[in-house]
C-alpha cells in the first residue's frame, strides 16, 4: 500500500464542508436543465472554472439556485456524502449550508430541510455515515435577514440541524454584526461556530469566541499573528477547522511548508483537516490529507492525531466520540500494519521518512 493510499483510506471526520460547494458539476447541469436555467457552460469539466473570489461567490449562488424541490436537495446531499465515503473514507460530517442563498429564490425552509433530511437518511442507510447540519449566516445579508433565517430554521428544525455558523466575505462584515443572531441561536440550543480570521485579523477570532459564543473556529489562520490569542486558543483547546486546497488557491503560497496550517499544528493548536468546497476547488477530504501530509512528510502519528482531532472537535456526544475514537484507532492500526507489510514486500513503495527530501510543492502533486 502506498502512503497516499493509507492517507486516503484513513477514517475521517469532516467539520468544514459546504453543501453548495460540494455538488457534482454534472448534477448542477442536470438540475439547471430540469428547471429551465441557463448554466454558464454546458461542459461539466469547466463549470467550476473561476479566477476571482467574486466569481466564486457568484458560482456558489448559481449552484444553490439550481435546487428547487425536496428531491433536488435529497439527491445533492446523498451524492456529496457518497463522494466523501468513496474518495476519503468519510465516517461523519457536520456540513454547512447557506439557507438564504436558497430562500431568496423562493424555496421554503421546510422544503430545504425536508429534502436535506431525506438525503441524509438515505446516505446513512446506504453508507452508515451520519451527517449533521450547520446553517450558515451569510455575512453580506442584513441582520434582519439573518434573524428571519434563524426564526425559520427554528420553526422547521429537524434532528439533523445542530448548529449555526457564518461564512461569506469576512473583511467587509465583521462578526459582531450578527451577535444578536448567535445569542438567540445559542439560547435555542444550537451549537455555534464561525469562519473567522481567514482573510482578516485575529481580533475576529476573539470576537467570535467572546461575543458570539463560538465553540470552534473555521479557518482562523491569522491566529499565528497574535501570541496572546494563540496561547489562549491552545490552552482552552479551541478547535480549528482548516482547509488546504481552498486557501492555497485563494490566499496562501502554493508551498505547503509555508502555509499557516503546519505552523498551527506545530504551535499545539487543535487542528482538523477539511475540504471546504471540494467539487468547486477540485479536491476531496482524502486529497487534503495527501497534500498536507506528503508535503510536510507527516508520518502516521500525525495522521492519527489529525483524524482523532476531527472526533474531538466535533459536536458528537461523549459516548459516540468514545466509540468512534476506538473504531478509528483500530482501523488506523490495521492500515498501518497493512502498509508496513506491503513496504516489506515492495521497498520502493514504502513511505519516505527523510523530511527534507520528501518536501514537495503543491504543483508537483497536481
Ligand atoms: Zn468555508
Amino acid at each position: 500500500m502506498r502512503y497516499e493510499d493509507f492517507l486516503r483510506r484513513a477514517p475521517k471526520v469532516e467539520l468544514h464542508c459546504h453543501f453548495e460547494g460540494s455538488i457534482r458539476p454534472a448534477t448542477v447541469l442536470a438540475l439547471a436543465s430540469k428547471h429551465g436555467m441557463t448554466a454558464p457552460t454546458s461542459d461539466a469539466d469547466r463549470l467550476y472554472d473561476y479566477e476571482r473570489s467574486d466569481q466564486f461567490f457568484e458560482l456558489f449562488g448559481f449552484v444553490a439556485a439550481t435546487m428547487n424541490d425536496a428531491e433536488d436537495y435529497a439527491r445533492c446531499v446523498y451524492e456529496t456524502v457518497e463522494d466523501g465515503v468513496l474518495s476519503s473514507n468519510l465516517r461523519y460530517r457536520e456540513m454547512f449550508f447557506n439557507p438564504t442563498l436558497h430562500t431568496r429564490n423562493g424555496v421554503t425552509m421546510k422544503t430545504i430541510l425536508e429534502g436535506m433530511s431525506a438525503g441524509i437518511e438515505a446516505a446513512a442507510a446506504d453508507f452508515g455515515v451520519p451527517v449533521a447540519l450547520i446553517a450558515d449566516v451569510y455575512r453580506s445579508d442584513t441582520l434582519a435577514c439573518a434573524m428571519q433565517m434563524l426564526e425559520e430554521l427554528l420553526e422547521w428544525r429537524c434532528p439533523a440541524l445542530i448548529g449555526l455558523g457564518m461564512d461569506g466575505e469576512e473583511a467587509p462584515d465583521p462578526p459582531e454584526k450578527f451577535a444578536e443572531v448567535f445569542a438567540r441561536a445559542g439560547q435555542s440550543g444550537l451549537r455555534l461556530t464561525s469562519h473567522a480570521s481567514e482573510d482578516a485579523p485575529p481580533a475576529n477570532i476573539v470576537t467570535c469566541l467572546d461575543v458570539l459564543g463560538c465553540e470552534r473556529i473555521d479557518h482562523g489562520y491569522y491566529v499565528l499573528d497574535d501570541d496572546e490569542t494563540l496561547r489562549r486558543c491552545r490552552d482552552e483547546g479551541i478547535g480549528f477547522t482548516t482547509c488546504v486546497t481552498s486557501t492555497v488557491k485563494a490566499y496562501f503560497t502554493p508551498v505547503l511548508a509555508d502555509h499557516p496550517i503546519p505552523a498551527m499544528i506545530e504551535a499545539g493548536l487543535l487542528v482538523t483537516l477539511n475540504s471546504d468546497d471540494p467539487t468547486m476547488v477540485a479536491t476531496d477530504l482524502g486529497e487534503e490529507y495527501v497534500q498536507l501530509c506528503t508535503a510536510l512528510s507527516y508520518g502516521p502519528d500525525v495522521v492519527r492525531r489529525l483524524c482523532l482531532n476531527g472526533i474531538e472537535v466535533s459536536w458528537l456526544d461523549p459516548v459516540d466520540k468514545t466509540a468512534m475514537r476506538q473504531s478509528f484507532e483500530e482501523e488506523l492500526h490495521s492500515l498501518e500494519r497493512e502498509m508496513s507489510a506491503s513496504a516489506r514486500r515492495d521497498r520502493p513503495s514504502a513511505p519516505k521518512t527523510d523530511r527534507d527530501s520528501d518536501r514537495q510543492t503543491m504543483e508537483e502533486f497536481q
